[in-house]
């Protein structure tokens, strides 16, 4: 399945985007990532995963199009100041645009008031694994649509736990995690890779 391209709806309110000093720990979660292959770039150079945080009543959320890139600098992350899932809009501020699965980021925060942290990663063996223990949404939609968001969400809305890691069902090898502590979310992803 293609990737990366965008289906929502953006409100572009201006050009800031975050600083330095509020990116440190989302960027060691993307470090851990991408030195895994888990963020990347598709041979045909569309780039896959991306990394959030909950910040300030807004959420920080790395840009379309960064994962082929080693290391991200603060321009590549967007400020979502506001987001309506139903509409598939966001409201953001930034040089990027945010990542094409942000709505999904946003969907499970709405669901998990402590979830602190999202990442979207893709491997094969984590997805088939998740796919076959039955954590993994029900239905089959695609990536970056309404409706993909509202399977996380629901899914995650079942969970007891301040964290989980599932498969998205209807997106090959997209994986999500979620915390509400970067240590965490880091332990659990490790915890899957073989
Ligand atoms: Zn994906």
């Amino acid at each position: 399945m293609s990737e990366g391209y965008i289906k929502y709806n953006t409100i572009c309110i201006g050009n800031e985007y975050p600083e330095a000093i509020n990116i440190v720990d989302l960027q060691v979660l993307r470090n851990e990532l991408k030195i895994k292959n888990l963020i990347g770039m598709l041979p045909g150079g569309i780039g896959y995963g991306n990394v959030s945080k909950r910040w300030n009543n807004k959420f920080i959320v790395s840009g379309s199009q960064t994962g082929g890139e080693a290391i991200l600098s603060c321009s590549d992350y967007s400020i979502i100041h506001d987001y309506d899932i139903l509409q598939n809009t966001l409201v953001y501020s930034g040089l990027r645009l945010p990542s094409s699965e942000t709505i999904t980021h946003l969907a499970i925060y709405a669901a998990k008031p402590k979830t602190k942290f999202v990442a979207h990663l893709h491997n094969k063996a984590i997805w088939e694994k998740l796919i076959k223990d039955g954590a993994k949404t029900n239905g089959f939609s695609e990536y970056g649509t309404v409706e993909i968001a509202l399977e996380a969400k629901d899914y995650v809305s079942g969970l007891s736990d301040d964290e989980g890691i599932f498969a998205l069902s209807g997106h090959e090898d997209g994986v999500i995690a979620f915390s509400d502590e970067l240590k965490s979310i880091i332990i659990l992803i490790n915890k899957h890779i073989k």
